[in-house]
């Protein structure tokens, strides 16, 4: 890889100059990595060895109804299927007057641990004993957030194991997701912790297991409005709340079960410039917290009612990160219309129940495969070839076979051709 030295420090046309020079890509690949670069100095200052602005499709979902409020929610994905679920979930939800939310808290926590320490008990007396000048410290390492009225709220000591011991510091970060606010006041802490307290600090960073910033979402629904087809109302309901029950007894169904909300949850939050990475490990973390990895979302039947409820972490932020630098993220906070973090919080928790309402919805009925292959096939289509004046033809024709796949699509993709040069001859 001696082509490759120093390639951080290259401008854009010498990186894609040394992927042709390698023999990696042609020039017609780099033609096409061209094609997608926005700006090239935006690339740059947002990662390393930028190449190419990589995209991914982004819609928007309608009919959420969330305490009175009416939004329209854009969401970033490459999975077909999962707008439609979306929209279709929030408007069973809208029909029986809408979600409401719950958000107690907004704060981000850190850790700073400690190694080889003394005694706990003396440490944990003495952080006790200094809550007040700790948390001063903390606030004087970003001191802008005491102005916007955030800032340090309280230190508490976990023991870890024998020799391994946090020390949690826990902020108001305001209108940001805070982790790298948190994490200058955690190092000034940390300073303080090594010098007066005279203690191993091995590393001080923020957790992503964001227990003090939950968001909770429910919904309650007139087991009337379920019926389907052969299936009544209460079957319904009571198949759904059968099948919320296994993702709290099994694992390997809450993975999914899970999975299909957080289809919803990372869209948002992708739209929105929100760091996923961070929601999607608070999420399973938080989902295993009795020792037992289970579904986020809990679905059960009083007074004639379907009654969805859902519990998360959701550190999001309205500002910082990428969120002020990427353009598509401002338009969207305006589709959006949230006023603040707060409120796109909410937002999300509603998007993973009424995704996860959907999706059961779906499978204890016609199950899941009918409506996604209809979706799917459009993807197959493209995949293997499919122009854009072909795809109604091809989808027609894929939609009479039994089986969905990249064979029978390409099958009907030469079926069209040769129809089509049949009838030119
Ligand atoms: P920033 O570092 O961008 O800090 C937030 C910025 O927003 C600050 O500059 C702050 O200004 C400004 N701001 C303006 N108005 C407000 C307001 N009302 N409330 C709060 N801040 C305001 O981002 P974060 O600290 O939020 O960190 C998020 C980023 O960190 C994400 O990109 C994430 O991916 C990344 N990250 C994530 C980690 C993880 O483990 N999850 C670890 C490390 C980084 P001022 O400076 O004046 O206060």
């Amino acid at each position: 890889m001696k082509g490759f030295e120093k390639f951080y420090r290259r401008k854009l046309q010498e990186r894609w100059d040394i992927l042709q020079d390698e023999g990696i890509l042609t020039k017609d690949d780099i033609k096409c990595l061209r094609n997608t670069v926005s700006s090239s100095e935006l690339g740059n200052s947002m990662i390393e060895n930028f190449i190419a602005d990589y995209s991914i499709p982004e819609g928007v979902s309608f009919h959420y109804l969330i305490d009175g409020q009416e939004y329209l929610v854009p969401m970033v994905t490459e999975e077909p299927s999962v707008i439609a679920a979306s929209s279709h979930g929030a408007s069973i939800v809208k029909k029986a007057g809408g979600f409401k939310t719950k958000i107690k808290q907004r704060l981000m926590l850190g850790q700073i641990i400690v190694e080889n320490f003394k005694s706990f008990e003396k440490l944990n007396e003495g952080i006790e004993n200094e809550q007040q000048s700790l948390l001063r410290i903390a606030n004087k390492a970003h001191y802008s957030l005491i102005k916007r009225g955030g800032g340090a709220r309280w230190i508490r000591c976990r023991p870890l194991a024998d020799d391994l011991l946090s020390i949690d510091l826990a902020v108001d970060v305001r209108e940001a997701m805070g982790a790298n606010m948190l994490n200058t006041m955690l190092e000034a802490v940390a300073d303080h912790i090594r010098a007066v307290f005279d203690e191993n600090v091995l590393m001080s960073i923020l957790s992503n297991y964001a227990t003090e910033c939950l968001a909770i979402a429910e919904c309650s629904i007139p087991l009337s409005v379920l019926g389907k087809e052969s299936f009544t109302g209460e079957e319904i309901g009571r198949r759904i709340v059968q099948a919320s029950r296994v993702a709290q007894v099994d694992p390997y169904r809450a993975a999914t079960h899970n999975k299909g909300i957080m289809n919803g949850v990372d869209a948002v939050a992708l739209a929105t410039g929100n760091d996923w990475r961070a929601i999607e490990s608070g999420a399973h973390a938080f989902a295993a917290r009795d020792g037992q990895y289970r579904g986020l979302s809990q679905w059960t039947i009083s007074d004639e009612q379907l009654k969805g409820r859902i519990e998360l972490p959701l550190p999001v932020g309205s500002v910082g990160g990428s969120i002020g630098i990427l353009p598509l993220v401002k338009i969207n906070q305006r589709i959006l219309k949230i006023k603040n973090a707060e409120e796109l919080e909410k937002v999300i928790a509603c998007v993973g129940l009424g995704q996860n309402l959907a999706a059961l919805y779906a499978l204890i009925s016609e199950g899941i495969q009918k409506g996604h292959m209809r979706l799917q096939s459009k993807t197959l289509a493209i995949a293997a070839g499919a122009k854009p004046d072909e795809l109604q033809q091809v989808l027609a024709v894929m939609n009479k076979t039994k089986e969905k796949n990249s064979a029978t699509a390409k099958a009907a993709i030469d079926k069209i051709r040769r129809s089509k040069r049949h009838d030119r001859n």
